[in-house]
């Protein structure tokens, strides 16, 4: 196992209570905020084991009211995926992640993303103007499908400076 540097100094008291094979790395925290529709606060755990372990090579989170339950969760659902024989399935997934189907255990890269067919021409929706600002990987593609349609920017948005 190896500890992730920054324990150098913060939640530096911990000391991991399970057998973490190999070079898996290991890092925690004692309260971090989880985002979504109904965010909250828990102490997690977070191991990043190598492929030849769980034959993934995703990273496993556990979450409890400690670290130390984080730590047991985790490495309760390292023991579940090690054990398993992977069945993978992209499911809801169109990029480049999998899911295990028993076990679900994530990992990516091993397939291609969808290509959706046409998806550069579709119109470009109002809602979908204001994040023609933006500067990211689907602005570009957003501002491209625009100016196929004839739409270089939106109505009240300042010139473009470049
Ligand atoms: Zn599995």
């Amino acid at each position: 196992m190896k500890i992730a540097s920054q324990h150098a100094w913060k939640d530096k008291d911990y000391t991991p209570r399970h057998d973490w094979p190999g070079d898996t790395l290991v890092q925690w925290g004692g309260s971090g905020v989880v985002l979504g529709k109904n965010p909250y606060t828990t102490a997690f755990f977070e191991a990043f084991p190598d492929k030849d372990v769980t034959a993934a090579g995703g990273f496993i989170r556990g979450e409890g009211k400690t670290i130390a339950e984080a730590e047991d969760d985790a490495f309760a659902r390292f023991k579940k995926e090690t054990s398993c024989n992977h069945l993978w399935g992209r499911e809801h997934y169109t990029n480049s992640g999998q899911l295990c189907r028993h076990c679900r255990a994530f990992r990516c890269n091993e397939v291609k993303p969808i290509v959706k067919l046409g998806s550069w021409r579709k119109p470009v929706e109002w809602y979908e103007t204001c994040l023609m600002e933006i500067d990211n990987k689907y602005s570009r593609v957003l501002r491209l499908r625009a100016k196929f349609f004839g739409v270089t920017q939106r109505p009240d948005a300042p010139s473009p400076s470049a």
